[in-house]
């Protein structure tokens, strides 16, 4: 096998970023320990995850969170590379990540040629708009790319003005504003930020940007079988947690977000 049909056995779409061109932007976080000491090569694949509209009937989750929990799927999936490509480079180290990483993801995914940088910090790809989850192989096996061009999106603004907590703005994307952190934070919310939720109606995250994105129009649906046969597309406060994006952060906040959206 080579690393193309490896690759393309658990991807629909990846791509390659020299790690050259992301080494000055690394995150800071535990999990770069696990770099290899002399990283060459990012592989970046995307997992689409957009469902038919007949799996979102009552959806009060963002799109993302109705899959079954895509950090252990995009983990597997990568894994079972990784461990193809260790057979045939066995002097070679292949360390995967996604989410908790120190590739600088949605960057990468640029400059691998993968889609471009939309202004509510996703990557939008042509096929599946920005519907993808990331996840990345970093190997120290020179592999033959050429950093592609810093793509950024056709930037209609219509994100911005359909944000509710004006988390996107021209100078950038405000995380801490968004309704993806607020529905994670624990404690008591805000009022302001409990209207925010209720009216948005969702209990974890919040898709408004990428509904409204045009470049998001035609996304095609995922053909990743994990995510085809695992839609829950309402949570209760008796829901099940295990194997959901949203069960890292306990029933406690679960229960909270459910409470503020049915007040
Ligand atoms: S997910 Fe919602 S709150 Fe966050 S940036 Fe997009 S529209 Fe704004
Ligand atoms: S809505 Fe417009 S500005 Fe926002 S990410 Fe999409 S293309 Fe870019």
């Amino acid at each position: 096998m080579t690393l193309d049909k490896i690759m393309d056995s658990i991807s629909p779409l990846w791509g390659i970023c020299p790690f050259e061109t992301i080494k000055d932007n690394l995150i800071e976080c535990r999990a770069k320990s696990r770099l290899p000491e002399n990283p060459e090569s990012v592989i970046v694949a995307c997992f689409p995850y957009l469902l038919d509209e007949s799996e979102y009937h009552d959806r009060n989750v963002s799109k993302y969170a109705v899959v079954t929990d895509y950090h252990e799927v995009a983990v597997a999936r990568l894994e079972k590379a990784a461990d193809m490509l260790r057979k045939i480079y066995p002097e070679n180290i292949f360390s995967v990540f996604a989410d908790n990483s120190p590739i600088p993801e949605v960057r990468a995914a640029c400059y691998a040629g993968l889609g471009a940088r939309g202004m509510n910090s996703l990557l939008i790809t042509k096929k599946y708009g920005s519907y993808v989850f990331l996840g990345e192989i970093v190997t120290d096996l020179k592999i033959n790319a050429n950093p592609t061009e810093f793509k950024t999106c056709i930037g209609c603004r219509q994100c911005i003005c359909a944000c509710p907590s004006k988390a996107i703005s021209e100078s950038g994307f405000n995380e801490k504003n968004c309704l993806s952190a607020i529905t994670q934070k624990k404690g008591e919310l805000s009022d302001e930020e409990k209207k925010l939720m209720k009216e948005c109606g969702c209990v974890w995250g919040c898709d408004i940007c990428q509904d409204v994105c045009p470049m998001n129009k035609n996304a095609a649906k995922t053909e990743i079988k994990e995510f085809l046969s695992s839609a829950v597309s309402q949570v209760l406060s008796d829901c099940d947690l295990p194997h959901r994006a949203y069960e890292w952060r306990g029933r406690k906040v679960i229960e909270r977000n459910i409470n503020i959206c049915s007040e």
